[in-house]
């Protein structure tokens, strides 16, 4: 018989190469074309395309940071997450300040330039505990970008202070404003997950709304400061929830932008996504997609009979909406980042996700869109908790950098070059012995010990273990 050529729908790579030169914009419904038609080298030649005329040819970037949890007491039940616990079970803690500022001291002694202080968003812990966290942080490390709290953990904070404000604007500019006057200097985009209510509902128990999760970032903007966005994909939702939830962060950054810029606004710098890790989490106990009884793999996945291009899909659309998970690998993470790249033609960055990819797939990531590996990660305990354990060094990160063809950089927290290595002192050239670098484990417990009872200055009972 002879080989009959696979079906290859009709792309209008004119627009496509208008797209890379940052002449034209993708819609919705071009990208989710896009996402799940395109063949893989295909879309990662246009997504590096575009990523060339941002960021140049030569450089590719990373930063040295330390992810801070300073609780796991959350008031949320996110069903992918291994990390939270209540406040009275045996190990939740809160970290006290010192053992806060010992760890940044570790991260100042290695060169690091910046934190990513996260919780646990913790019921008890009031206004003036985050601070004079923060003013602790900055009296003894001014020189240390302080990049914290997510958009849930700020709706939280609303819930739990009652700032003064007719609405959720107004209250959210009261806290955001005291925490920046405190020490904060910019906003992660935890939290994200998938906008769309249909699949938020699902996953994000008592986690804020897509919608709550824009407005916080838009009042980080108005008051200055930079803020990135993230997606968790590869679990139930469908691909147009994907770029559904890449549409709204375009369409919030076009508002900011038009809104804020001229008077010294903020803006969303970067955009991370990564596929959903299953172990420990609830949702991980679902079945992938076609393990379950009467599973159908030549029917559409749920979430994709579900799903719509304007977040308004119904659950009702398909029985096993929810029950069901896609599981992303490789080349799904490939064309999901591609297609990020191409389609958030306001956002900067595009960062790679080698801590839940692995290193060579975060290294590939490099030639799909992406112009930043991340941090050299010294500790990270949300996502490890759900069994990732990837952790470079930055002679590693240095090395996948160039061996993809790029000369490495680190960077601060605004993209600025800190140092290009592109000399024989570089963290990589330097290295003789490459069996002494090898991949480590990433999860770094909290032991009981770092987590003393925490002194609350401003009247509210311990509640670490
Ligand atoms: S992911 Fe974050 S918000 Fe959700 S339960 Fe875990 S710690 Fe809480």
């Amino acid at each position: 018989m002879p080989q009959t050529r696979p079906h290859l729908p009709a792309f209008d790579r004119g627009l496509l190469r208008a797209v890379a030169d940052g002449d034209a914009r993708l819609t919705p419904e071009q990208s989710l074309t896009l996402l799940r038609e395109m063949p893989l080298p295909e879309l990662g030649f246009w997504a590096d395309e575009r990523c060339r005329a941002l960021h140049g040819d030569a450089i590719r970037t990373y930063v040295i940071d330390r992810n801070i949890n300073y609780t796991n007491v959350c008031t949320a039940k996110c069903t992918f997450c291994a990390f939270r616990r209540d406040g009275d079970e045996a190990d939740a803690y809160v970290l006290p300040v010192e053992k806060v500022l010992q760890k940044i001291q570790e991260l100042v002694d290695i060169g690091g330039t910046q934190i990513l202080m996260q919780g646990g968003m913790h019921p008890d812990l009031p206004l003036g505990w985050y601070e004079e966290l923060l003013g602790a942080i900055k009296q003894r490390f001014p020189q240390v970008h302080a990049h914290a709290f997510s958009p849930p953990e700020f709706i939280e904070f609303v819930r739990f202070f009652n700032p003064p404000g007719d609405t959720l604007e107004a209250k959210l500019r009261f806290v955001m404003e005291r925490l920046h006057k405190a020490g904060l200097d910019s906003v992660p985009g935890g939290g994200g997950e998938i906008f769309a209510p249909s699949v938020r509902r699902k996953i994000g128990l008592g986690k804020c709304t897509g919608e709550e999760w824009l407005t916080v970032m838009r009042v980080a903007h108005s008051l200055g400061m930079n803020t990135s966005a993230t997606m968790m994909f590869g679990h139930i939702e469908g691909f147009a929830d994907r770029v559904h939830h890449m549409e709204q962060v375009r369409a919030w950054q076009d508002r900011s932008v038009a809104d804020y810029a001229k008077d010294g606004g903020g803006r969303c710098m970067a955009f991370i996504s990564w596929p959903f890790q299953r172990e420990n989490t609830p949702l991980g106990r679902a079945k992938s997609w076609g393990d379950g009884e009467g599973d159908d793999l030549s029917q559409p996945f749920p979430g994709d009979v579900v799903a719509k291009l304007d977040g308004s899909g119904d659950k009702a659309a398909h029985p096993e909406f929810g029950r069901r998970v896609r599981m992303s690998g490789s080349t799904d993470y490939l064309r999901t980042q591609a297609v990020s790249r191409l389609h958030l033609d306001n956002v900067w960055s595009i960062g790679s996700s080698w801590v839940t990819m692995g290193p060579l797939v975060g290294q590939a990531g490099l030639r799909h869109g992406a112009n930043d590996m991340g941090s050299v990660m010294m500790e990270e305990n949300v996502v490890s908790s759900a069994g990732t354990t990837h952790c470079l060094n930055q002679a590693e990160i240095c090395r996948l950098i160039r061996d993809a063809g790029f000369v490495p950089a680190q960077r601060d927290n605004r993209y600025d070059l800190l140092q290009v290595h592109d000399g024989p002192d570089s963290p990589d050239l330097r290295v003789t012995d490459w069996a002494q670098h090898r991949p480590r484990k990433l999860h770094v417990e909290t032991k009981a010990a770092d987590s003393k009872p925490v002194e609350l200055t401003v009247g509210v009972k311990s509640t670490t273990a």
